[in-house]
This record gives C-alpha cells, sequence and structure tokens, in this order.
C-alpha cells in the first residue's frame, strides 16, 4: 500500500474520531513517528504537508537529519543522560523527559546552547517504566514544578504510553491534566495515542497523536539498523 494511502487512511480515522468526539480536526496533531523508517519515506511524507517527525532513538535521528534538513524531530523515546546535548541538537522537542536529574541537566546544556526547547513530562501510571520509561506518579510533582518553571524547557503537557488493551488508562491521563492544569492555571497538552488506539485517545481529549506503522508500514528490525 502506498504511502499517500495510508496517511490518508489515517486522516480519515483522526477525522471520524474528532467528530464523533464533538471536536475540530485541527486541535489533534497527527505527528508520524519515523524511526527505524528510511529517509526517503521521510521526504515522501513531506511532500504530503508533514515537517514534524517523531524519533526514539537520538543517534538515529542525528544520523538522518542532515539529509532532511527541512525535518523537525520530535524525540518520543528514552533518553540517556550523555546523550541531552545531541539530544538538544538534534531535536526541536523533547517529549520522554522523565526525571529531574536528567531535566535539570537538559536544562542547565540548553542553557549553554542558547536554545529554548519545548518538553513534555513523560509520565508511567502503570508501572511499566522499566520498559518504557516514564515518570511514576510520586516523583511527578518535583518534575512537572521544575520544568514549569524553566524558560528553556517550556513545559507543554503530558506523553504517556498506556499499556495496549487499557483504555481506562486514556481517562486518567485526562484527569491527570486537569489536575495540573487547575494547579498550575495554565493550558497544558496531552500526546497520547498511537496506530492502534488513536480513536479511544482523541475521545478522552488527546491533542497529539503519535502514528508510526499506520502510516509508514512495519519497521526494520532493531538489531539490523544498527542505528541504535
Ligand atoms: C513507536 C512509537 C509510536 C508509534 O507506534 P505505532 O504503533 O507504530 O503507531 C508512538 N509513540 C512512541 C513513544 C513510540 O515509541
Amino acid at each position: 500500500m502506498s504511502l499517500e494511502i495510508r496517511i490518508s487512511q489515517v486522516q480519515d480515522r483522526l477525522r471520524q474520531a474528532c467528530a464523533a468526539a464533538g471536536r475540530e480536526t485541527t486541535d489533534v496533531e497527527l505527528l508520524p513517528v519515523s524511526k527505524r523508517q528510511p529517509e526517503s519515506l521521510i521526504r515522501e511524507a513531506m511532500a504530503w504537508g508533514f515537517k514534524r517527525f517523531g524519533e526514539n532513538y537520538v543517534q538515529e535521528a542525528a544520523s538522518k537529519a542532515p539529509a532532511l534538513p527541512e525535518a523537525d524531530f520530535v524525540l518520543i523515546g528514552p533518553l540517556q543522560s550523555n546523550k541531552a546535548k545531541l539530544a538538544l541538537q538534534t531535536f526541536v522537542e523533547i517529549q520522554s523527559v522523565d526525571r529531574l536529574d536528567l531535566a535539570q541537566r537538559l536544562d542547565r546544556i540548553a542553557q549553554e546552547l542558547g536554545v529554548v526547547r519545548p518538553a513534555w513530562v513523560q509520565v508511567d501510571l502503570w508501572g511499566e517504566a522499566t520498559k518504557l520509561g516514564g515518570c511514576a506518579g510520586p516523583q511527578l510533582p518535583e518534575l512537572v514544578g521544575f520544568l514549569s518553571k524553566s524558560n528553556h524547557l517550556p513545559l507543554q503537557g503530558f506523553m504517556a504510553i498506556p499499556p495496549p488493551g487499557n483504555m481506562a488508562a486514556f481517562q486518567e491521563l485526562a484527569g491527570l491534566r486537569a489536575d495540573w492544569r487547575q494547579r498550575l492555571g495554565r493550558d497544558l497538552r496531552l500526546s497520547m495515542g498511537m496506530s492502534g488506539d488513536l480513536e479511544a485517545a482523541v475521545a478522552a481529549g488527546s491533542d497529539q497523536i503519535r502514528v508510526g506503522t499506520a502510516i509508514f508500514g512495519s519497521r526494520k528490525e532493531p538489531g539490523k539498523a544498527g542505528l541504535r
């Protein structure tokens, strides 16, 4: 199936999900996830109007970026502290900020580099953190508090990867966002929903869905890509 067809299928799903939820399609960002996909496909997606792409691995995105100067990469994968500087140089936005020491380090290096990188707190309310990253409940207030005051990593909202099939998770995240909106007295966004569950995420109030396979097809095996 061509990229064009897959894109239009996903856009149809998004339109229908928004209509069902009484929301405007333009209120939900469709972020294509291009991890372990070739530059040629990213270029093709850019011809269909996309500019921002989610990537999981710092090294992989850093090696793709020079060939795609017009693309903006968003980090959605776990970030090791020793890659903080490269991440700030490679990505326009960092969605996987999940611990205070990482946030502090990113903040300090962003200041040194003189860059501003919108940041999202990745949350884990379901004990999946060892696999996927994510800040667990008790550590959340400190991390959110820190980012809410940072000038170099302005807080955008919350990103999460709920366990597949756990539809109540999207409601929990919506509740978390509502709490923090009230506590901070400002708007915060939610990045949740992927190829398999974007409808439920949109129904629960997601502002951004991150879609990989439904747009780009299946990915290369992690080992074989050799890019991690
Ligand atoms: C890979 C990935 C996605 C996209 O997943 P698909 O199921 O391929 O749509 C979204 N978010 C994160 C954090 C990912 O790692």
